[in-house]
């Protein structure tokens, strides 16, 4: 198949087209390189069946594909609130323009999507029936909002349009390739025990999160891809759930060294706990991850070990 990867320079993208490449795919892979970069598809750039555009989703563009997997959006905190504005047009209008593609070429197209659509949850578990307890006003609805609207956008050229369309709502995934500054709480901990600095927890650190692996995900993103029994949403994720005490102990075990933990204000709308329900995912595509915390841990401090 010839399959359009949007996001394809970033954490997740980049590894999304090494296994479509690997499976004898040939890859368009669009980036505006915001949060991704070169360095994560290097080893791609002259194999004859990747392709690499660099251009900004907002913006149409027009390629003849299978398949699309839209991944453009900055992922990270810091990054998406950064320019706020500009997060909710990469969701929205990068939403369109898939969607508007795929209805032309009839190709079928997949949603990156998110658990912060259940925004600071008041269910717990995560089941995808939950509508979510989002903030519309706050720091993070420029992302957990603009993904609830791509969402709407899918499931309306879907109903409107017949656009074969699958949605996933991923939950924090973690591994090699992530940004040295990135910002968001893996990658912060592996970095700042690596140079010795003060591992920063932003409040009590009694807020808890569930980590997967990425090669567990990008497996999942596959076969959800390619079965046609359901459309989504879906989530993906690892239901093991841990406090954020508890990761930069464990990471600081793994790494060593002489890092403090100290704590810091905690930002705004901050969920207090999450944890995804896979009860869908196992029945369907047969999925559940396979690689536990301190494992994915410390093939992500390997990583990061050559870059800091
Ligand atoms: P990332 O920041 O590493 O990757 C995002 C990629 O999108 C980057 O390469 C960036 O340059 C690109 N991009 C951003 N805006 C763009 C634009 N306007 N036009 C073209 N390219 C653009 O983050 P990631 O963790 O790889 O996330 C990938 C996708 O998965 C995102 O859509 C994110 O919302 C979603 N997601 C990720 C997680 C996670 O835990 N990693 C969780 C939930 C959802
Ligand atoms: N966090 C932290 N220290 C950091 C970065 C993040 O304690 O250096 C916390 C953050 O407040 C949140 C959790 O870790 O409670 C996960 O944050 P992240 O930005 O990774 O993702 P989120 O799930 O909040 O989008």
């Amino acid at each position: 198949m010839r399959i359009l990867v949007t996001g394809g320079a970033g954490f997740l993208g980049s590894h999304l087209c090494d296994r479509l490449i690997k499976e004898g795919n040939e890859v368009v892979c669009l980036d505006n390189f915001f949060t991704g970069r070169k360095l994560n598809i290097a080893h791609l750039l002259d194999h004859p069946n990747f392709e690499f555009v660099r251009h900004d989703i907002i913006d149409p563009f027009k390629y003849e594909v299978d398949q699309i997997y839209n991944l453009a959006c900055p992922a990270s905190p810091p990054h998406y609130q950064y320019n706020p504005i500009k997060t909710t047009k990469t969701s929205v209008m990068g939403a369109i323009n898939c969607l508007g593609l795929a209805k032309r070429v009839k190709a079928r197209v997949f949603q990156a999507s998110t658990s912060e659509v259940y925004g600071d949850p008041a269910v717990h578990p995560q089941p995808e029936s939950y509508w979510g307890n989002v903030n519309p006003i706050g720091k993070r609805s420029c992302y957990d909002e603009g993904k609830r609207c791509a969402e709407t956008l899918f499931f309306d050229y879907h109903r409107e349009n017949h656009v074969d369309i699958r949605v996933i709502r991923i939950f924090n995934t973690y591994g090699p390739r992530m940004h040295e500054a990135d910002g968001r709480v893996v990658s912060n901990f592996i970095v700042q025990a690596l140079r010795g600095e003060d591992i920063t927890i932003y409040g009590d650190g009694q807020q808890t999160r569930s980590f997967c692996y990425v090669d567990d995900l990008i497996e999942g993103f596959v076969r959800f891809m390619n079965q046609s029994e359901i459309v989504g949403p879906m989530n993906l994720g690892n239901p093991g759930e841990f406090t954020m005490l508890q990761l930069a102990e464990l990471t600081l075990k793994l790494v060593g060294g002489k890092s403090k933990i100290v704590h810091k204000p905690l930002p705004a709308d901050d969920p207090k706990q999450r944890r995804p329900d896979i009860t869908l995912a196992r029945k369907v595509i047969k999925w559940e991850p396979t690689i536990p915390l301190e494992d994915g841990l410390k093939r992500t401090i390997a990583y990061f070990r050559t870059r800091v």
